[in-house]
């Protein structure tokens, strides 16, 4: 049974909780449009929450002359920083130097290099790097993020892990960020400026008749139908875009989406420090090597065609093989499949501008507003978490003539939700929400600051003793916690919190786990009955 909403005509529908419908709804509630959101499993369930988890630049593709995309990512990473302190951090990564650095033989860089150099052989040359690194430091403007220095790696300590081989480093910077969390903190600022964000929720089909889209969604809980009406679609499906235009809105269009697999291993801790190591291949591919979540290390990606969107990504035996030897010619220690606790994999919705090689497809957002319907609907192709913001504001323009009363851009250095404080006085706010529950671990409130920042104390009031947590569930994850991400972020499974809220899967038992499970089911339950 369908059943109608009312007949409210919302000024945009959005199809995809991911970074950039998340985005594109908090943008543009923010600017007085109606919007309505629909994500057909968890918030951030696709490839939002499977990425590198940087904001950056991205130095590699400077070698595929990507200027502008770069530049605009550079210039991004402070403005996001400001907006959201709590769960994005500078980070400095360590690029050790050695000769048998080879490019990926596609790139205009080494195709250049090849031509006017061809005793270099399809090295990575230092000067080059060198060069990069300037470009890299230069093109974005920084006033937070230090630049980049020569490390000698025998006597600095981020040495020590490495085979000794390696005598020499660069360190530059980029920011880290939490991805599944920035897309929550996206949709929750959606929603306090009134944008519909409906989870679990499928649209299932979309027809569009004067100037008018009527957009069917399936509840994936219930299995209830439902109708809603809107002057613009957009398709933020990620993956499914393609998906989207041609099976759900039936547009005729020939843009195609470029699935590209990335998949990241997760091993104990290999060093004891902050920094993140950029490990350059002999087939011309780069990984990084990053300290997560404190005890352990997060290493990626790989770069793989994939078919089909309805086949789950995994990091496959030989993906897991590709990462353990690529790392393990760099550190001391032999990494192999046995040291590895955890992985994930996502797929890179790009927009297919036929590459030779999915490493050379492009990293570009591109976004296509379509008008051959009866009702105008703009399509997404790529993009990066870092670009999100600027993709929104660029997706927006495609379509403001719809909506000439709509205000002006507004979300440079907007903070997100818990992040209005300065990204320096981070560790104050650990003190003091540790100061206010003293019997929390240390550990558990710095956790709580950095997925929460300032909303981890409103998440604890009323609590003055140990006993008011109620319900301890293991590594610090108490009831007020739980309540609170059912309450304000859309949870409804121990995996969302698990894995999106937090990370704290890496972490808790099976049997915490299924207790996590029936507390979460226990408390939707009593708020529906
Ligand atoms: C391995 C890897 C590493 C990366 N690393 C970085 C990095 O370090 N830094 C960076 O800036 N970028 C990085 N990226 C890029 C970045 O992660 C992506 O560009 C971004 O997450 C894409 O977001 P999205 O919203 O378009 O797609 P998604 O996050 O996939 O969101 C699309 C959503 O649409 C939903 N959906 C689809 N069909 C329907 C439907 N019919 N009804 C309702 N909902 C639907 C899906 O469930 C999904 O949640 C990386 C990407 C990958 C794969």
């Amino acid at each position: 049974m369908t059943e109608q909403q009312a007949e409210k005509i919302y000024d945009l529908f959005i199809v995809g909780g991911g970074i950039n419908g998340c985005g594109i709804a908090r943008d543009a509630a923010g600017r007085g449009l109606s919007v309505a959101l629909a994500e057909m499993n968890d918030l951030a369930s696709a490839t939002s929450s499977a990425s590198t988890k940087l904001f950056h630049g991205g130095l590699r593709y400077l070698e595929y002359f990507e200027f502008r995309l770069v530049q605009e990512a550079l210039k991004e990473r402070e403005n996001l920083l400001v907006a959201m302190p709590h769960i994005s951090w500078p980070m400095r990564f360590v690029l050790p130097y050695h000769p048998d650095m080879r490019f990926e033989g596609e790139t205009p860089t080494s195709k250049l290099l090849n031509f006017t150099m061809p005793w270099t052989k399809g090295q990575r040359p230092a000067w080059l790097i060198r060069l990069g690194l300037f470009l890299y430091d230069n093109m974005g403007g920084r006033k937070i993020l230090p630049g980049t220095q020569t490390i000698d790696l025998k006597s600095n300590p981020v040495g020590d892990p490495l085979k000794s081989k390696f005598e020499h480093a660069y360190e530059y910077s980029d920011c880290w960020v939490e991805d599944s969390r920035l897309v929550v903190l996206n949709a929750r600022d959606a929603q306090r400026l009134g944008a519909k964000i409906m989870t679990r929720t499928k649209v299932i089909d979309a027809t569009s008749k004067n100037g008018i889209w009527t957009i069917t969604t399936k509840d994936q809980l219930t299995g209830k139908e439902q109708t809603y009406k809107s002057k613009l679609l957009v398709n933020a499906g990620g993956p499914w875009v393609e998906h989207i235009i041609k099976d759900l809105a039936h547009i005729k269009t020939n843009e195609g989406v470029r699935l590209v697999r990335g998949s990241h291993i997760v091993t104990k801790k290999l060093f004891d420090h902050d920094k993140a190591y950029f490990f350059q291949g002999e087939d011309g591919r780069i990984i990084f090597a990053i300290p997560y979540e404190q005890d352990f290390t997060l290493i990626g990606t790989t770069d793989q065609d994939h078919e089909d969107v309805s086949t789950k990504p995994e990091c496959s035996e030989e993906e897991q093989e590709y990462l353990c030897k690529f790392a393990s010619q760099y550190f001391e220690k032999n990494i192999t499949r046995d040291d590895i606790v955890w992985t994930y994999s996502g797929v890179r919705p790009l927009y297919d501008d036929h590459a030779s090689s999915s490493t050379a497809a492009t990293r570009e957002y591109v976004l296509k507003l379509n008008e051959t319907g009866q009702a105008p609907a703009l399509n997404i192709f790529g993009g990066k978490i870092t670009t999100y913001r600027r993709l929104a504001e660029s997706a927006i323009a495609k379509f403001a003539h719809f909506f000439p009363t709509m205000s002006d851009e507004w979300t440079e250095r907007a903070p997100l939700p818990g992040g209005d404080f300065k990204h320096d006085q981070f560790e104050s706010l650990v003190s003091d929400l540790h100061s206010d529950l003293p019997f929390l671990e240390h550990q558990t409130a710095h956790r709580l600051v950095r997925a929460y920042g300032t909303d981890a104390k409103e998440m604890f009031t009323g609590i003055s003793t140990e006993k008011d947590l109620g319900t301890h569930f293991g590594h610090g994850i108490y009831a007020p916690e739980l309540d609170w991400v059912i309450a304000n972020e859309w949870v409804m499974t121990a995996e969302d919190y698990l894995w999106r809220r937090t990370k704290m899967g890496l972490r808790v038992s099976d049997s915490q786990k299924a207790q996590i499970q029936e507390y979460i089911i226990g408390k939707l339950n009593s708020q529906r009955a």
